[in-house]
């Protein structure tokens, strides 16, 4: 199999400030895997508060080339990941970026779609939250409406004015809200008052209201919080959430956390089980990686992939939003294709 990536910069639409830094794009590293004549995609996306550089991914790909060189599709595709882990280096994004484009290439081997080859719904179309930024309140209304089409918002908390943000989005829109404070609150009492108030605002779900180390706390609040808590930054892969033991009601998978969707079925089918909400989300990602997770869109509760919305570059098509819902095409594999130009031709 041979590889090949290339770095690319997503570029905001809207740039935004995070402690006096302006953002202005989002590094990534696409690939691509190349076998018997079918090729498949995939994307490691690289946001910097997760630390890891373009650098650090480019010399994983570079690891992976010479393993994936001896490898063929005569090899089970659960072999080939397992070789690729044993011998390497943990790098989440990386390892997603690879996952991503093995199950792309072996779905299309078999001539069919991700979704008919695992034997899922490949009809299903659900609607997904979109993310309101809140800089400023007085620009909340003319962000309501272009938010339109979608019928859950989805907002972040975690400020000295939380309250007042919310009162603020009443005024405009009384549609469901997922609500993410990102670790913000340090009080598990006065984080009950908040929740215990916000099932008041027709709020669907808390993610991540404490902080990682605050795992005791969060076992209280969750016994009592009359809206489901959500665990995000708390759980990456498997190993965490059977940890969890009761600190939350479910889980945020995304694809740069669990390194694929191998886990991420996985960690799907072991909450099911707990009788953990699911929730499936992405990082600051183009089309290739948001399609690639929406494949699992059928096992959710709560859907949060509109990260391609916030892009004038996206360098892939897959996935649309219809009436804030989102539709999947049955192409053969992941339904991904890259913008032409994006790799260099060899
Ligand atoms: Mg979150």
């Amino acid at each position: 199999m041979l590889l090949s990536y290339i770095p690319y910069a997503l570029e905001f639409l809207h740039p935004f400030t995070v402690h006096g830094n302006t953002r202005l794009r989002t590094p990534s590293v696409m690939v691509k895997l190349e076998s018997e004549g079918f090729t498949g995609y995939g994307e490691a996306c690289l946001p910097p508060y997760l630390g890891q550089t373009v650098s650090d991914t480019v010399a994983f790909f570079k690891r992976a080339t010479e393993l994936l060189n001896m490898m063929s599709t005569e090899h089970d595709l659960e072999f080939v990941l397992m070789m690729l882990r044993s011998s390497m280096s943990a790098d989440y994004s990386g390892m997603a970026a690879i996952d991503m484009a093995l199950n792309d290439l072996y779905a299309k081997l078999h001539g069919k779609s991700y979704r008919d080859w695992k034997g899922f719904d490949t009809g299903v179309s659900l609607p997904t939250a979109h993310t309101i930024g809140i800089a400023d309140t007085s620009q909340l209304a003319q962000k309501i409406e272009e938010a339109k089409a979608f019928s859950i918002l989805k907002i972040k908390l975690g400020t000295n004015r939380d309250r007042e943000i919310i009162e603020c989005i009443r005024q405009h829109t009384d549609k469901p809200l997922f609500v993410d404070v990102n670790q913000g609150w340090t009080d598990k009492h006065q984080a009950l008052e908040m929740i215990t108030w916000l099932n008041t605002q027709n709020v669907s779900l808390i993610e991540q209201p404490l902080p990682v180390n605050k795992k005791d706390d969060m076992i209280w609040l969750t016994e009592r919080s009359p809206v489901p808590t959500i665990a995000d930054e708390s759980v990456r892969r498997m190993h965490e959430l059977k940890a969890l033991n009761g600190s939350y009601a479910g889980i945020n998978i995304k694809l740069m956390k669990s390194a694929g969707l191998g886990e991420a079925l996985r960690m799907i089918e072991f909450a099911k089980n707990q009788g953990l909400k699911i929730m499936l989300g992405c990082m600051a990602e183009s089309s290739c990686a948001t399609t690639a997770m929406a494949q699992l869109m059928q096992f959710a509760d709560f859907i949060d992939l509109d990260a391609p919305l916030l892009y004038k570059n996206d360098p892939f098509t897959g996935l649309t939003y219809q009436n804030g819902n989102i539709v999947l095409n049955n192409l053969p594999g992941l339904g991904v294709a890259p913008k032409p130009g994006l790799f260099p031709s060899h």
